[in-house]
């Protein structure tokens, strides 16, 4: 495996559509390179060598895509960071990552220009693509440097979620043989048109989606953001969506979603948090189409799907992927546990990364002796094969002295007529240690009193997984990905049992 970026075939594609930005304007393969081959130049000359750094907050566009492309062409390591992360965190990545070049949004330029830990140079790049990073470029470079399988293509830096979030460090290797695998998978090729409303700096919108469309040289819907109505604008002219459950929830509710809209769509997948059996229902009913859902996280790539033939089985995440194994065990015990039992997922294949940024020690403790990667996920294998994810290890409440798997609470209570959607976690309690607590959100006119709602779930669950407190809230904390924040929600309802 050489440089991903030569897997891209920019060149050889030529005036092949790679992407359509809102508005219409189109960008061909030869377009794409030329930019990154540009933006390669520039690179050069500030003096970026492989394997350094480059960290880039900046809004979404086909320069920030051509900005990635150019990193790989020279060999840095690209490190997205979130756009909706703080100066302050900012500051921290930039400390930890130690880049040569720090590519952020206009308004954030002199701030980060004058940071105390910012010894690299600062440019800037805008939502339109414009911005210092290309004025006054020279000419391009199209010379790509030339990578072994264990060179670094990027870093992620983990959701952080709890605790300080770590640099996952992605290989070209681990990039590539995810992205092949993937689009073979789910059968991706040049004929096929992807509405990309995803962010870029989250491993979704970046390796699933532009990775996987890039290799099979289709083209993508390039979209800043999701928002409904330019995706229900776009999706005639697509083939493909990938989406975040929310993007499902919110099409669902508008009422131009009809199978009419969506008969010559190919495939919708859904990733980066749970999907509910609900919600796969009902876009099965409203569109035709059932969805096709799969497991990843940042450090592993995509781990399981569902099979693009055969039965997309609502409430798992399929099975594991070519090239990836996929295993349940009893961490204390360690030992692989049988068919259907919970325990930790754990991952092997050369879609697994190369360990966390600077933190020798913190990698070794989530590897296995054997080398299998510690997801933190628990779940179960079912005789097919199918995973089922239960909840975050760290999310698994111990309510006197008995395991809660917070998805078991959360279906049941999902279930209640009149309910769409509840987080469980675990809150501190005297007695018990840790306290079942529920968080819903409810259909206008829901009028169940919290007995009422204990009262119909007493015979569904067993006594200890019973909620102690059922709090109905408008909507659940979500990061950018559609991800529940339970920290969040663990540090807000703390103290009722003190
Ligand atoms: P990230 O590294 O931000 O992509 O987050 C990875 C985590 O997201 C995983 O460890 C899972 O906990 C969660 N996740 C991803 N895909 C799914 C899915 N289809 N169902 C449930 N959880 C998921």
């Amino acid at each position: 495996m050489s440089n991903l970026f030569d897997a891209f075939r920019l060149i050889e594609r030529g005036e092949r559509i790679a992407l359509v930005l809102q508005g219409g304007t189109e960008i061909s393969y030869a377009g794409l390179a030329n930019a990154a081959a540009r933006i390669a130049r520039r690179l050069n000359e500030i003096g970026v060598e492989p394997g350094d750094r480059v960290v880039v907050q900046v809004e979404k566009s086909h320069v920030a895509l051509a900005l990635f492309l150019a990193c790989l062409q020279r060999g840095a390591v690209f490190v997205p960071l979130n756009t909706g992360y703080t100066l302050q965190e900012v500051r921290y990545f930039i400390g930890d990552a130690q880049p040569k070049l720090v590519v952020c949004d206009p308004g954030r330029f002199e701030e980060i220009n004058t940071a105390a830990s910012c010894d690299a140079t600062v440019l800037a790049l805008d939502a339109e693509g414009s911005g210092s990073l290309t004025e006054r470029l020279s000419t391009p470079t199209f010379d790509v440097v030339a990578r072994g399988p264990d060179d670094l293509a990027a870093i992620l830096y983990t959701s952080g979620t709890t605790g300080t979030p770590k640099g996952a460090m992605l290989s070209h290797a681990n990039l590539g043989s995810n992205a092949r695998a993937l689009k073979d998978y789910w059968r991706f090729t040049q004929d096929d048109v992807l509405l990309h409303a995803l962010p870029i700096y989250h491993a979704h919108g970046l390796f699933v989606a532009c990775n996987v469309l890039l290799l099979a040289g289709g083209r993508m819907i390039f979209l800043p953001r999701f928002d409904v109505e330019k995706v229900f604008d776009s999706l005639a002219k697509a083939t493909t969506m990938m989406g975040i459950p929310t993007f499902y929830t919110r099409m669902l509710a508008d009422e131009r979603l009809t199978p009419e809209l969506v008969c010559h769509m190919r495939l919708f997948t859904s990733g980066s948090a749970p999907l509910l059996a609900e919600t796969h229902a009902a876009w099965q009913r409203r569109s035709g189409h059932s969805i096709l859902e799969r497991y990843g996280m940042t450090e592993t790539g995509m781990i399981t799907s569902n099979p693009y033939d055969g039965d997309r089985i609502a409430g798992t995440v399929g099975m594991a992927l070519p090239g990836t194994e996929v295993r349940v065990v009893d961490q204390e015990a360690r030992r692989e546990l049988p068919r259907s039992e919970i325990g930790m997922i754990e991952v092997r294949g050369e879609n697994v990364f190369k360990g966390y940024w600077r933190l020798p020690e913190k990698t070794a403790t989530e590897f296995s002796p054997d080398g299998f990667f510690v997801t933190g996920d628990l779940g179960t294998i079912d005789d097919r094969g199918y995973v089922r994810i239960v909840g975050r290890g760290k999310d698994l409440i111990i309510s006197g002295g008995l395991n809660v798997y917070p998805k078991e609470v959360e279906s049941e209570i999902d279930a209640l007529d009149g309910v769409n959607e509840s987080a469980v976690f675990g809150v501190p309690h005297r007695d018990f240690g840790e306290a079942v607590t529920a968080v819903i959100v409810t259909e206008k006119g829901f009028c169940m009193s919290e007995a009422e709602m204990l009262k119909a779930l007493a015979g569904r669950l067993a006594k200890f997984k019973l909620p102690k407190h059922i709090f109905v809230v408008s909507e659940l904390p979500r990061n950018a990905m559609g991800k529940v924040q339970k920290a969040e929600l663990r540090q807000q309802y703390r103290d009722i049992h003190s």
